[in-house]
């Protein structure tokens, strides 16, 4: 298997445009159907929603399928599935009316903080996942199929998360990537160690460990020579001051990525300052904005702010419905200067990161930003201290900022007011800063947690 079986440039060109919509209505009432015929669960749904799945209306499809949490549903099935061996399986594959045995690959959440998170994949699911990925890897290198095919890859995620692990080796190995399945979960030192050993080229992390690595280990990093950086399961790429320092230390492009599981694909470009992350497969997913409160509807057009909502239009990684990500995101529906197709988003955060200040919304990653635009004054680890739980804080909003290697103690109070007056200017919320000597936060090497927590 290689690129050329699985990418399709028409589709990939088809992007943001008026066809694509006609085959988007095609696609979901096929997809619909074939579910109605298959499984008794969504037969009974539908029914009793009175509405025919051949013909159904993106207006009637959005009326009749209730907006689902895609966590809420696995976390209640996984909750469930506690008390029982084997009833997560047969309860997924009841719900999507296919043999248990129809699945090949089994992954989930790490459960670190409660039961496993089920995703399950049949053999049609893992031919969906490179058909997307196969258009990223065209838009980043400008079509150059030569230098798709010279990757060579880490993986750098934690080998068991359900899509970035496992799904994402079989993924890149069928685009005929070389990939070289290290994991997250011994940190940063094998990473560098096989990147050494087998020449890789390019690495998939998370941008916390990019980071990381950009802190300790830059003359490493440079001899290794990665050309791409691609990143993902945080919003780190995509706020300026990280990608800079990224892209900076790797001396390469980083590209801040989405999706995967059901070939869904979104990625950032190559114009130099970060245009949002393109989406490259509207002919596989439907996408809708909501308000992160009311749920309602927010209308799609430029520069609209909402929690994405995507439906898929294939596949079995997911039942059919409307699915919320929990991701807040602002919508670009203009041409990207890069050329490349497809409407585009940059996230805010996550609805359930949301933190309300007096009213003024701010997210984590919107503090991340900011603090890490004065590295090396400091080290860039922070925490937001809540004493009470989100999303209204009482103010001030406090943080526990790491000061930077060689910082004099005498400076540490300029240096903070310098903070509170930048993140007054850029998110109107003026913190309460107290400083933590270098090294005294905890690394993240899987996901960054910026809050602290006293009062549980
Ligand atoms: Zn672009």
């Amino acid at each position: 298997m290689a690129f050329e079986d699985y990418f399709d440039e028409k589709l990939y060109r088809m992007q943001n445009t008026p066809e694509v919509k006609d085959l988007q209505i095609h696609k979901l009432q096929q997809h619909l159907t074939k579910f109605y015929n298959q499984s008794p669960a969504v037969k009974a749904f539908v029914d009793s929603q009175g509405v025919s799945p051949e013909k159904i209306t993106l207006d009637v499809f959005r009326q009749a399928f209730p907006l689902l949490g895609q966590d809420t549903m696995r976390g209640s099935l996984a909750a469930e599935g506690a008390k029982q061996p084997g009833f997560v399986v047969d309860m997924m594959a009841g719900m999507l009316g296919i043999d248990p045995n129809d699945y090949v690959l089994m992954c989930a959440t790490s459960g670190t903080t409660g039961e496993p998170t089920p995703y399950f994949f049949t053999a049609e699911d893992l031919e969906w996942m490179p058909r997307g990925t196969s258009r990223n890897m065209f838009m980043v290198t400008g079509g150059d199929t030569e230098a798709i095919r010279r990757m060579r890859a880490i993986q750098g995620f934690g080998l068991s998360m359900f899509g970035a692990g496992v799904p994402l080796v079989e993924c890149l190995t069928r685009l005929g990537i070389t990939c070289i399945p290290v994991g997250a979960e011994g940190g940063s030192g094998p990473i560098l160690k096989f990147s050494e050993r087998f020449a890789a080229n390019c690495i998939w992390c998370t941008p916390s460990l990019a980071e990381y690595m950009v802190d300790t280990a830059l003359d490493r990093i440079r001899a290794i020579g990665f050309k791409h950086v691609f990143c993902g399961a945080e919003p780190g790429a995509g706020i300026p001051e990280v990608k800079q320092k990224i892209e900076e230390g790797f001396q390469a492009r980083l590209y801040d990525g989405m999706g995967l599981i059901g070939g869904l694909t979104l990625s950032s470009c190559n114009a130099d300052e970060y245009t949002g992350m393109h989406h490259l497969t509207d002919d596989m997913f439907l996408f809708e904005l909501v308000d992160p409160e009311t749920k309602e509807p927010v209308p799609w057009e430029d520069q609209a702010i909402g929690t994405i909502v995507m439906s898929p239009l294939q596949g079995y990684s997911m039942p059919p419905g409307r699915f919320s990500s929990g991701d807040v995101a602002q919508l670009f529906l203009a041409p990207c200067k890069c050329g490349e197709p497809g409407w585009r988003i940059k996230m805010r955060g996550r609805t359930d990161d949301m933190l309300k200040v007096k009213g003024v919304i701010v997210y984590p990653s919107a503090v991340d930003g900011v603090i890490t635009g004065f590295v090396p004054r400091v080290t860039g680890e922070f925490r937001i201290v809540l004493d009470s739980p989100p999303p209204r804080v009482e103010p001030p909003l406090k943080l526990k900022v790491e000061y930077g290697e060689g910082v004099k103690e005498e400076d540490l109070e300029a240096l903070a007011g310098e903070i509170e007056g930048e993140m007054h200017a850029k998110l109107k919320v003026r913190p309460s800063i107290t400083w933590t000597a270098p090294m005294t936060l905890e690394r993240a090497t899987h996901k960054t947690n910026f809050i602290e927590k006293t009062y549980e």
